[in-house]
């Protein structure tokens, strides 16, 4: 599967973003709404188009923190778009026409080499108002689309643009190369995620160039250690040290999530001299709401202070913090010394072949009546839960279906339990399971 494509909107203030966010709105796809803790923010939405699913963000909240508000402000929007969308939008007012600010966002965009779809809302009558649009054209950055985001014209136009530029999606090399264990090395900025990429693959591979403007796309890796075939999946981090490298956090989730999405394996790089923060929980949660095998690669392990508890107490508030992926392996690591670096291989594919485990249904039935015999089903009003039989129904998350005489007797806990039978009977370390009930009169 190609990575899903990243637009972003980029304009100034009232040029109508917010509203073109909107007005694509219906089509929204939630990808990481049960979550605990990502926040809702309107940046990043799914939108599909024409068969075609990308994500659009709106770089559009962020404080100005210059006196010249508007043009920086557009600044760091347009420089968010440039180092993290596939495809930029540029928003022009034709009611205000071409301003100053407009003219020198529009170098900076015709700089970066990205592709640009020149767009100019507010064009509420197509007929009266397509002389004024011509004006657009000097900002020299192709045709100006004109659209009016408030009664839904032209966007079918401007999205077609847009998808103009993506990637011929006739190449389907990861089909083909199914035996390739593809790996997304996730975590905040700064953790050590390139450090151990690159400790890994065994030369400094991922280094890219600082030079502005340089554009920085999730680059594949693809290496063979131990016969087995590995794609790393590099959400590497920015590293330019200014001011809006913390706003771009926020977007390198919707990177983050890209990436997650075409892994099998997400290793999920924490600092051990930081600690285990609510930020690492939000980027271990994508891992998780997709399904991904996971494991927590504890790093900087070299920078701690250790005793005999060191471990002990690291792990717990790992599992504190991170409550919702019990099945998740621990590594404590060093890019640094290369610490145990040679067991996340073994890792990888231990937690790999645990995603894609099948298990026979007449075993998996043995199990399940063990347990019923074990712990009785729960009952209500004198109705008592039947479970006659389970069966795997997929892989990459192994996902069972249980059949029950009635769902509203299933309790959650009955589930887990289930649940955890399975997993001391197969282990299954490093994947979620999923369940799914379904009722058999
Ligand atoms: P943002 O600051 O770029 O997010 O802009 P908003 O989406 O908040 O829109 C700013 C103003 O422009 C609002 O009052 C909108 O109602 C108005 N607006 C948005 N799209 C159109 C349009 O197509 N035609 C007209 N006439 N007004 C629009
Ligand atoms: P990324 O932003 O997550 O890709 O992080 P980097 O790989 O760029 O590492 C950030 C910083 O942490 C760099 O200065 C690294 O040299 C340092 N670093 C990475 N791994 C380790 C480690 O295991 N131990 C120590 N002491 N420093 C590390």
């Amino acid at each position: 599967m190609p990575r899903k494509q990243i637009v972003a909107v980029v304009g100034r203030p009232n040029v109508g973003k917010s509203t073109l966010f909107n007005a694509l709105a219906g089509k929204r796809i939630s990808i990481v709404e049960d979550t605990p803790g990502v926040t809702r923010d309107r940046i990043y939405q799914d939108v599909e188009w024409l068969g075609k699913v990308f994500t659009l963000i709106d770089t559009g909240g962020i404080e100005p923190d210059s006196k010249d508000v508007i043009l920086s402000q557009m600044r760091q929007q347009a420089e968010i778009a440039i180092e993290t969308a596939d495809v930029i939008v540029f928003l022009c007012d034709l009611k205000q026409g071409v301003t100053d600010a407009d003219a020198q966002v529009a170098d900076m965009l015709r700089r970066s080499g990205k592709p640009v779809v020149l767009t100019v809302n507010k064009v509420d009558s197509f007929k009266r108002d397509s002389l004024d649009v011509y004006e657009f054209y000097n900002l020299g950055i192709g045709d100006p689309i004109p659209i009016s985001a408030a009664n839904m014209q032209g966007i079918g136009d401007m999205l077609e643009e847009v998808v103009k530029h993506f990637p011929d999606e006739t190449a389907t090399e990861d089909e083909e190369d199914d035996d390739n264990i593809k790996v997304a090395i996730i975590g905040k900025p700064n953790v050590g995620k390139s450090s151990i990429i690159n400790k890994l693959i065994g030369e400094n591979r991922l280094i890219v160039s600082d030079v502005a403007g340089t554009t920085r796309d999730a680059i594949d890796t693809e290496i063979t250690h131990n016969k087995q075939k590995y794609t790393f999946i590099d959400t590497a981090g920015i590293r330019r040290h200014n001011k809006i490298k913390e706003h771009l956090e926020q977007y390198m989730l919707v990177r983050t999530v890209s990436a997650v999405e075409r892994a099998d394996v997400c290793v999920v790089v924490i600092s051990a001299e930081e600690g285990v923060t609510e930020q690492d929980a939000k980027i271990a949660g994508i891992a998780h709401d997709n399904g991904k095998a996971v494991i927590i690669a504890v790093n900087k392990w070299d920078l701690i202070e250790k005793d005999n508890h060191s471990v002990n107490d690291f792990t717990k508030k790992v599992r504190q913090t991170l409550s919702f992926m019990p099945y998740a392996e621990i590594l404590f690591v060093s890019a640094q010394t290369g610490q145990r670096l040679v067991k996340l291989y073994d890792m990888i594919d231990a937690v790999y072949q645990n995603h894609s485990m099948r298990v026979a249904t007449g075993v998996l039935n043995e199990i399940l009546m063990q347990a019923l015999v074990m712990q009785q089903p729960p009952s209500d009003r004198g109705r008592v839960l039947k479970v006659f039989y389970m069966t795997q129904v997929a892989v990459k998350p192994p996902t069972f279906v249980i059949f029950v005489n009635d769902k509203k007797l299933m309790h959650f806990s009955y589930t887990r339990y289930i649940e955890n039978q399975v997993r001391a009977a197969f282990g299954f370390a490093g994947t979620p399971l999923k369940f799914l009930i379904r009722e058999r009169k």
